[in-house]
């Protein structure tokens, strides 16, 4: 339906804003372009309608090369929502609707029929075909807009941050509706966002973009599950990436959240007491504030037990420490490989939270080892 070989945007001044994208979309999918503020989604959508051309690369519409065809009939066969909900002032609903039917030259009759038929989709009356923009609340203008790049019935609609502008509730249900309508109407879709919720919401399949360059494409579901990277993950966000994989645990919720520790003010002797009291052979230093200075243990004790000194002179600066967030899948083998018997746990402030233990992450393996396996024999049993 829809495919990109080898595009390249690069604006007088040699801005790149799209480098190389290659893409190719099934008609009907409902695609989603992502990515933070710059990276080239209304540059990409733009070149669909030739409202920007290509530097370099072609892209085909059923086959065809846009460039082939005259730019003001390919942007009438295709649906168009800016972000600004884009509704002419002095022009009645109904002639905002039927703007891409006049043009076509469709008989009045035509379109307001087509008008009324268009409203009844969002639920709105024949009442508001002779109304002014100015008369409808945020939500239902934008109802309109979306509605005007249905009247034409394209099969393609580009779709630019259509929902950006509204407040979260109206946008919520907007979305829900929309979608709906999508699947009926069997639309292909190309719809720009900065909103990760509105991408896993709406999309068939999500396009991820950083700095004019695919990082990711896929569906909701396989982004979520392998993100490409850590851009990615980031973009996603690690409260979803943990709702979407219930077995992925951080190292706070493996941790063992009363370590023993030691102020730095305390004399060594005081720290042979603790040790021997709880029967560890090293301590974590914090400070007064719980912000982990570091370790003393042992050996050092021993070699300096016939010092009068503090804590604070003696204690081992140098250590390895995990902030909670992290995954345990990405410390797991730090840990193990690096033979430590456990890793200190701090928060971004860097105060000591907790510890993970060598011990507490050997279940941890075991049971994704074994997760594995028995997911395997369950296949089988199946098959
Ligand atoms: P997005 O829609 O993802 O925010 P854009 O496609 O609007 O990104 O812009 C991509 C990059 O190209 C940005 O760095 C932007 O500043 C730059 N850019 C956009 N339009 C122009 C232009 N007409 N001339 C020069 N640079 C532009
Ligand atoms: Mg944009």
């Amino acid at each position: 339906m829809l495919k990109f070989d080898h595009v390249t945007k690069v604006y007088k001044g040699g801005k790149k804003a799209v480098a190389d994208l290659n893409l190719e979309f099934n008609p009907g999918e409902f695609i989603v372009f992502i990515g933070p503020s710059g990276c080239g989604k209304t540059t990409t959508m733009k070149m669909i309608n030739r409202l920007i051309e290509p530097s370099s690369g072609n892209i085909y519409i059923n086959g065809k090369n846009i460039m082939e065809k005259d730019p003001v009939q390919l942007r009438r066969e295709i649906g168009y929502v800016i972000q600004q909900i884009g509704l002419f002032p002095h022009m009645t609903i109904q002639e905002n609707i039927s703007l891409i039917p006049k043009l076509l030259k469709w008989p009045e009759e035509k379109r307001r029929t087509r008008a009324k038929e268009l409203l009844k989709l969002v639920n709105m009356t024949d009442d508001y075909l002779d109304r002014y923009p100015h008369e409808l609340s945020g939500g239902q203008q934008q109802r309109i807009g979306v509605l005007r790049a249905l009247a034409a019935d394209q099969p393609l609609i580009l779709m630019d941050e259509p929902f950006g502008a509204l407040d979260p509730i109206t946008r919520d249900s907007l979305q829900d509706e929309f979608k709906k309508l999508q699947q009926t109407l069997g639309k292909t879709i190309v719809f720009v966002t900065h909103d990760m919720d509105e991408a896993l919401k709406l999309a068939d399949r999500i396009v991820i973009m950083k700095d004019g360059q695919l990082v990711q494409v896929g569906t909701p579901d396989e982004i979520l599950r392998e993100p490409a990277n850590d851009f990615v993950e980031e973009f996603i966000g690690k409260e979803r990436l943990l709702q979407a994989r219930p077995n992925i645990q951080t190292v706070e919720q493996v941790m063992n959240a009363n370590p023993i520790t030691i102020t730095e003010d305390k004399s060594l002797s005081e720290a042979i007491q603790i040790m021997k009291e709880k029967r560890v052979d090293s301590l974590l230093v914090v400070d007064g504030n719980k912000v982990l200075k570091g370790y003393i243990d042992v050996e050092i004790i021993d070699q300096n037990r016939k010092k009068m000194v503090q804590v604070a002179d003696v204690l081992e600066t140098e250590f390895f420490a995990v902030e909670k967030e992290t995954l345990v899948r990405d410390t797991i083998r730090k840990i193990l490989i690096m033979g430590m018997k456990y890793v200190p746990v701090v928060d971004r402030r860097k105060r000591l939270v907790g510890i993970v233990t060598r011990a507490s992450l050997v279940d941890i393996v075991y049971d994704s080892i074994w997760g594995d396996v028995q997911e395997e024999i369950e296949t089988k049993n199946v098959g």
